[in-house]
C-alpha cells in the first residue's frame, strides 16, 4: 500500500455552505413510514412547531411554510408585499442580493441596486442618499441579504433599521436570514425587520425543500394592499389556517416536518444563545487556522474585519489553481467537501480555482471543525502550496477557549 492511499473511507465532512450536515436525530426522524395527513401526530403538531420557528426567528409575529427552496421564499416574500411597478432597493454585497433582486426583477418590480463588491459591508452613506432621494416615495422595500454566502460578509441590520427610522422612510425592511438563521444572531422583532425569508438546509439542519417567510403587522398590512398575490404564494391562509392543509397550500411535506421538528427540538435543547456562541467561536477558530496560514504563501480571508465576518461560512482565497487543487485533494484523500467559490463574475475566470469556501453553520462541532482544518492543513503539506505555520496551534487555542 502506498503512502498515497486515500484515508477517505468512514464518515466525511461535507463542509459546504448549505446544505448543512444533517443530525442522525433529523435522520432518524425521517425514517418512518407515510404519516396521516388527515388527523393524528402530525396534524397536531402543527401549532407547537409554528411557535418553536418563531422563537428561533425571534418573532411574536407570524409565519407561513413553503414547499420550495429559499428561491421559493424570495418570490413569497416580495408576492405578498409587492405590485408591478413598485421599486425595492436592493444594497449588494455578493451574489445572493444580485438572485434576489432578479427574482423582483421577474415579477415586474424596479430594482434599485447599489453594487458594494465582493468584499465590503454595507456602506450606510450610500443607502442613506439613496432614500433620500426617493422623495416620491417609490422605494416600498429595501431588500437586506443578512450573510451573504458567497463572499461571507454579514451586515448590520439594526443600523439599517435605524437608518430608515432616522429618515423615517417607510420601506419595509425585508431580510434574508437564509445562510444566518441558527447561526448568527438575528432578532427579528427587536432589530424591527418587517418580513424575513429563511430556508430549512442550512442552519436548520433539514435537507432542502422547505422555507419560510415571517412577516410583522406591518408587512401583514402592506400585504392587504397588494391587489392580486398568486394563490400559492399567498401568506395569508398558510399563516392563519382553518384546518391543517392550508398551512401548506396542499399536501403536507409530511417528512420535512418530522425531521424539523427534531432539528427545532436539538436547538431549543441547546439554546438560542448557545447556538449563536458556538458558531462564533468555531467560526473564530477557523479565522485563527486562516490567519497563521496567511503568514506566508497566498492565502487570505476574503473579509478583512472580524466583525463583518459570517460565523456560518468563510470564504477564502489561494492563488488559484491551489483553491481546486486543495479542495479536490481533501475529498479525494480524506472525504473532507470544501465549498466551491462563488460570486466571481464569472464564474469560470481563471482566478475563480483560487477562491473556496468552508462551512461551518448547523450540526457542526469543535471536533468536526479541528479535523476540517487538519485536513487542510494536511492537503496544503500535501500540495506543496506555501503557508504560514501554527494554524493549529491557534485554531485549538480558540477552541481550548484560552
Ligand atoms: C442558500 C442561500 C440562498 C438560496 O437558497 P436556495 O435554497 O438555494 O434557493 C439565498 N440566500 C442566501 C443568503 C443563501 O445562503
Amino acid at each position: 500500500m502506498s503512502d498515497t492511499y486515500p484515508l477517505a473511507a468512514g464518515r466525511g465532512y461535507l463542509a459546504i455552505p448549505g446544505p448543512s450536515v444533517m443530525p442522525e436525530a433529523v435522520l432518524q426522524a425521517m425514517h418512518r413510514a407515510a404519516p396521516n395527513i388527515y388527523a393524528g401526530e402530525l396534524v397536531e403538531m402543527m401549532p407547537g412547531m409554528m411557535s418553536d420557528l418563531k422563537a428561533v426567528a425571534r418573532t411574536d409575529g407570524n409565519a407561513a411554510i413553503y414547499i420550495s427552496n429559499g428561491h421559493g421564499a424570495w418570490e413569497a416574500a416580495l408576492s405578498n408585499v409587492m405590485a408591478p411597478g413598485d421599486r425595492v432597493l436592493v444594497p449588494a454585497c455578493g451574489r445572493f442580493a444580485f438572485g434576489w433582486a432578479d427574482m423582483a426583477d421577474g415579477l415586474g418590480l424596479e430594482t434599485q441596486i447599489i453594487d458594494h463588491g465582493l468584499q465590503a459591508p454595507w456602506d450606510m452613506e450610500r443607502i442613506a442618499a439613496a432614500l433620500k432621494a426617493d422623495s416620491g416615495g417609490r422605494i416600498k422595500a429595501v431588500l437586506a441579504v443578512h450573510t451573504d454566502t458567497s463572499t461571507s460578509i454579514r451586515n448590520d441590520i439594526p443600523s439599517l433599521r435605524a437608518l430608515l427610522d432616522d429618515l423615517g422612510h417607510p420601506a419595509l425592511l425585508m431580510a434574508d436570514c437564509i445562510a444566518s438563521l441558527g447561526c448568527d444572531r438575528f432578532e427579528m422583532d427587536a432589530w424591527g425587520v418587517d418580513v424575513m425569508v429563511t430556508a430549512c438546509q442550512k442552519g436548520l439542519m433539514v435537507p432542502p425543500g422547505m422555507s419560510f417567510v415571517f412577516f410583522n403587522a406591518k408587512a401583514a398590512a402592506a400585504r392587504k394592499k397588494v391587489e392580486r398575490v398568486s394563490r400559492y404564494w399567498d401568506w395569508s391562509l398558510r399563516s392563519d389556517p382553518q384546518v391543517f392543509y392550508q398551512y401548506f397550500g396542499g399536501t403536507a411535506p409530511t417528512h420535512h416536518l418530522y425531521g424539523l421538528r427534531a432539528a427545532l427540538d436539538l436547538i431549543h435543547a441547546e439554546g438560542i444563545g448557545n447556538v449563536w456562541a458556538r458558531h462564533e467561536r468555531l467560526a473564530r477558530a477557523v479565522w485563527a487556522a486562516c490567519e497563521a496560514w496567511g503568514t506566508e504563501g497566498t492565502m487570505r480571508l476574503n473579509v478583512a474585519d472580524p466583525a463583518l465576518r459570517s460565523h456560518a461560512v468563510t470564504s477564502l482565497g489561494l492563488a488559484a489553481p491551489d483553491g481546486t487543487r486543495l479542495r479536490e485533494w481533501t475529498e479525494q484523500q480524506l472525504g473532507l467537501t470544501l465549498g466551491i467559490g462563488l460570486g466571481l463574475a464569472p464564474d469560470t475566470s481563471p482566478d475563480w480555482h483560487g477562491f473556496f469556501r468552508l462551512g461551518h453553520m448547523g450540526h457542526v462541532n469543535g471536533q468536526m471543525i479541528m479535523g476540517m482544518l487538519g485536513g487542510i492543513d494536511a492537503g496544503l503539506k500535501a500540495l506543496g502550496i506555501a503557508h504560514g505555520s501554527g494554524a493549529l496551534e491557534a485554531a485549538a487555542g480558540v477552541v481550548a477557549g484560552s
